[in-house]
């Protein structure tokens, strides 16, 4: 029972995401491999392993959602019947598990499903995307935006060369100037200071407000005594 992309709209999804249960019995992986050995379907999506199993009772599924996660749908297009499936990595992971317990041809299938995954670098998995100059997309390297997830570090290096780039041409390019002000006459910074050449701090890795950039530096100034202090005092 392969499903197509297409087929895969017509369902309503009932379920919630339900964390497995990480202290498996060997008798409930038994359990599951004999179950999953008559009506599961090991493939793969392009490179991605999937694992799913429909049946019109939906209680050997939740068995199965309790043992290794995943989510259960409704599937109305077929009469009414219950699939439960788990996400790629999961899929992999239960397949690995569940290997050595299956027949020749259920292994046959797991090893086809899982050398496109390996062979494709993992790429599509959460928990491996890499950026293309290397960087693993985890943690705090993550940047989500309206595009999908971005490697948060190449983001910044990006924004900070265009910033850079800015800079160069704003002390450069003197017509560049002239309209950046005008553009901006009669405006405020959000501190309510006026915009003008003569308030306007430059230098190679910031253009800013002269009287905020002051203010940025006073205090930072009085932080760092605070910081001398506090450190003097507990010495
Ligand atoms: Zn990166
Ligand atoms: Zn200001």
């Amino acid at each position: 029972m392969t499903e197509s992309c297409r087929e895969r709209a017509h369902f309503i999804c009932t379920s919630r995401k339900v964390t497995p249960d990480m202290a498996l019995e060997m008798t409930d992986l038994y359990w599951a491999a004999g179950f999953l050995e008559g009506e599961g379907t090991f493939t793969a999506s392009g490179t991605t392993p999937v694992l799913h199993c429909s049946q019109v009772q939906k209680y050997p599924l939740e068995k199965l959602q309790g043992l290794f996660g995943g989510k259960i749908e409704w599937l109305f297009h077929k009469q009414g019947i219950w699939r439960w499936r788990l996400p790629c990595a999961q899929s992999a992971g239960v397949m690995m598990t569940l290997y050595t317990l299956m027949s020749p041809r259920r292994k046959f299938q797991i090893e086809q499903a899982l050398m496109k995954f390996k062979s494709s670098g993992h790429r599509n998995t959460k928990e491996n995307r890499v950026c293309k100059n290397g960087h693993a997309i985890v943690g705090d390297n993550v940047f989500s935006s309206s595009k999908g997830v971005v490697c948060k570090k190449c983001r910044s290096d990006r924004t900070q060369e265009y910033h850079v780039a800015w800079i160069k041409k704003f002390i450069h390019d003197a017509a560049y100037r002239e309209s950046y002000f005008s553009a901006r006459t009669g405006k405020t910074c959000k501190y309510g200071h006026a915009i003008t050449p003569e308030n306007t701090f430059v230098s190679p890795t910031c253009v800013a407000c002269a009287l905020c950039k002051r203010e940025w530096g006073r205090r930072s100034a009085q932080r760092k005594r605070a910081k001398a202090n506090m450190l003097g005092a507990t010495l």
